[in-house]
């Protein structure tokens, strides 16, 4: 059957054509917890040596059709970096999608609730801070529940404080000046590269 004619994943019992796929992709984000998930992956290797890894995170609406997020985070300092969600791809798409993350990080499968632990967690560890994500949070943060509490068994910051590794695009004088303002006792090292 096409996936257009496929109950939709969100359990409301009609067919996607009639139900989700008409939908913004807002409006479909924000119920993505109804949607089950396909699977689960972050870069490993980056998260357990620097603290920084990229989550990607897929939820299944019909055959064919997925949601997709995607987190870039920082656990040391400044929590999600960078994040966007996509609504409706294809199989195909999201394959290209994480081929693309796979070309560059070793992406290994990770627990749901532990995904959530790590993302949910540098989010927290950053606001503590003085850091919001990125303003595209707005739309990926359904994808990860951020509504429903997490269990915290992560640890954040490097050796019990923050550590601040300058990226790409930031603005090093104002995060500086941030957990300056907040009295923290924190660290900052060189860029990654
Ligand atoms: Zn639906």
């Amino acid at each position: 059957m096409q996936p257009i004619y496929q109950s939709c994943g969100c359990g409301s019992g009609t067919k996607f054509k009639f139900c989700c796929l008409r939908k913004p992709a807002e409006d479909v984000l924000q119920v993505s917890k109804k949607f089950r998930i396909f699977e689960c992956l972050i870069a490993n290797e980056e998260w357990q040596e620097f603290g920084m890894s990229t989550a990607l995170v897929s939820r299944k609406i019909v055959d064919d059709r997925l949601i997709c997020a995607v987190y870039c985070i920082d656990m040391y300092c400044l929590g999600v970096k960078d994040t966007f969600a996509l609504v409706n791809i294809t199989i195909d798409e999201y394959l290209e999608l994480r081929g693309n993350f796979k070309n560059r990080f070793e992406m290994t499968m990770i627990d749901y609730e532990d995904c959530r632990s790590l993302v949910l967690g540098a989010v927290d560890f950053a606001r503590s801070l003085g850091f919001e994500p990125n303003e595209d949070w707005r739309d990926s943060q359904f994808v990860i529940e951020a509504e429903r509490a997490y269990e915290p068994k992560f640890e954040f910051g490097k050796d019990g404080k923050p550590l601040y590794i300058q990226g790409p695009s930031d603005d090093p004088g104002e995060i500086i000046s941030t957990l300056k303002s907040g009295n923290h006792d924190f660290a900052v090292a060189a860029p990654m590269r």
